[in-house]
């Protein structure tokens, strides 16, 4: 049955496993079909989704691992560069940038701390 990936996201695709479609019953010859019509809901399963979270009933929920408990954050307060603004290993300093950093690995570099806990 010679379907098309384009089948998947068209208007007349059947959906059935021995008709590809009412306009084209046997499928199509080549890899493009004249009678395309792209179906506007058939995109809907292919969301964007940041990494980490996933769509659930339309709603974006974000994986259990990249939520923190309320200790964790309060740990973090303690030791973590982005709220003290040190490296937890040796203490160097982070310009005075660090709030807007998505990295925290030690600015010294012979201490090689580096961050993976957020
Ligand atoms: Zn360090």
């Amino acid at each position: 049955m010679p379907k098309i990936p384009e089948c998947d996201r068209c208007l007349l695709y059947s959906h059935n496993p021995h008709i590809i479609c009412a306009v084209h019953p046997d499928g199509v010859d080549g890899d493009s079909c004249l009678d395309f019509r792209e179906d506007p809901n058939a995109q809907i399963e292919k969301l964007w989704q940041p990494e980490g979270a996933t769509y659930y009933n339309g709603e974006l929920i974000l994986q259990p691992r990249q939520r923190w408990t309320l200790e964790e954050q309060l740990e973090l307060l303690d030791w973590h560069p982005l709220f003290t603004g040190k490296c937890p290993q040796c203490g160097a300093e982070y310009e005075r940038d660090y709030i807007s950093r998505v990295h925290w690995d030690c600015p010294n570099s012979e201490c090689g701390w580096m961050d993976d806990s957020v």
